[in-house]
């Protein structure tokens, strides 16, 4: 629509899309908005619509995930969350720094870890307080508690909270204390917990599946888009390749090509990638370099105590470190941090 069009010049294009039998989206973008179709068998004529009052262009949309698309959306999403302290960003020239435990083990531990990461410029809180393990004997996570130490943490910091849903049953508690709703990778095609967050009015990161191709990665962020959340940080957080001597293979290729896809930002998680420290910071550069829109990294006030993942956690004044070269890279990139 023309940046200019009026709430009934939408409305009427809206109401034209369903007089078709089909479904309209209106897509909020910063100029102006876009109404996309979907439940259109083929083609669609743009005649329909070429010359309804407001519209600049109709346009047909070639990729499957119609609605994160590029085509249907150019200009970037920017995800922006205010706590009672502070706002955060992340998208559109913005590089978010998401850092923290990978798991909430208590209320010390997590407080110390979101204390270093706001220190050195973290702009978000992580921490898993229900959690994925791969087996059933290892900690499982702190729940309900996990997710309260958690709300203590962003209170204080002001940082705000990214913590993962494990399925439908916890979308609700888990929407209540988090202002950001994490996917695993190990749940990036349960379809039904997708839908269950395309309904929460809140952000949502969701992590590339570990054997997702990247046309599967955009699918599952369609999923979440179609049923109205178009808040989506989408990570790549390495897949599954015949190597085993790092955690996983981070494929930094998909950034500047999933940049090129579609209009949601797209972060690196360079901790769940390599497994180990000593990679980490060399990723997380890395990263910035590719064009990444942040990235997420596990930080552990004592890496060597940690009950999840401490070979791949950041000391604090590693984690600091980090950021001051972030910092330099970010000027040079043109890059806000
Ligand atoms: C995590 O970030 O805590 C996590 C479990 O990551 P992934 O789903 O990428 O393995
Ligand atoms: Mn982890």
């Amino acid at each position: 629509m023309h940046p200019t069009a009026s709430t009934a010049e939408v409305d009427a294009v809206a109401e034209k899309i369903r007089a078709l039998g089909f479904q309209p989206h209106k897509m909020p973008g910063a100029q102006r908005i876009a109404v996309a179709v979907t439940g259109n068998p083929g083609p669609v004529d743009p005649a329909h619509f070429q010359h309804l009052p407001g519209v600049v262009e109709a346009v047909s949309i070639s990729k499957p995930w119609k609605l994160a698309s590029r085509e249907t959306h150019p200009h970037d999403t920017v995800i922006s969350i205010k706590t009672a302290a502070r706002e955060s960003k992340l998208g559109g020239g913005i590089f978010g720094i998401i850092a923290g435990p990978c798991a909430v083990e208590g209320r010390e531990q997590t407080l110390a870890a979101a204390r270093a990461a706001k220190n050195a410029g973290a702009t978000f809180l992580r921490g898993g307080a229900y959690k994925p393990r791969t087996s059933p004997y290892a900690f499982q996570g702190t729940k309900l508690d996990g997710l309260k130490i958690l709300a203590e943490a962003r209170a204080e910091t002001g940082l705000p909270v990214v913590t993962e849903v494990l399925d439908t049953q916890h979308v609700d508690v888990v929407a209540e204390y988090a202002d950001v709703l994490q996917i695993g990778t190990r749940n990036a095609q349960n379809f039904a917990l997708l839908e269950a967050v395309s309904q929460v009015k809140k952000p949502v990161l969701l992590k590339r599946g570990m054997s997702s191709t990247i046309q599967e990665f955009l699918m599952a962020a369609e999923y979440i888009v179609k049923g109205g959340n178009y808040q989506v940080i989408l990570c790549e957080r390495g897949i599954r390749t015949f190597e085993p001597m790092t955690r996983n293979t981070l494929d930094l290729g998909s950034i500047p090509l999933i940049k090129r896809l579609t209009h949601l930002p797209i972060i690196v998680d360079p901790s769940h990638a390599t497994g180990d420290s000593l990679l980490v910071r060399p990723m997380a550069r890395a990263a910035l370099a590719a064009g990444a829109d942040g990235i997420m990294v596990d930080v552990h006030p004592e890496p060597e105590k940690a009950l999840c993942d401490g070979p791949q956690s950041l000391r604090p004044e590693e984690f600091g470190e980090l950021m001051t070269t972030l910092r330099a890279m970010a000027e040079v990139l043109k890059v806000s941090l």
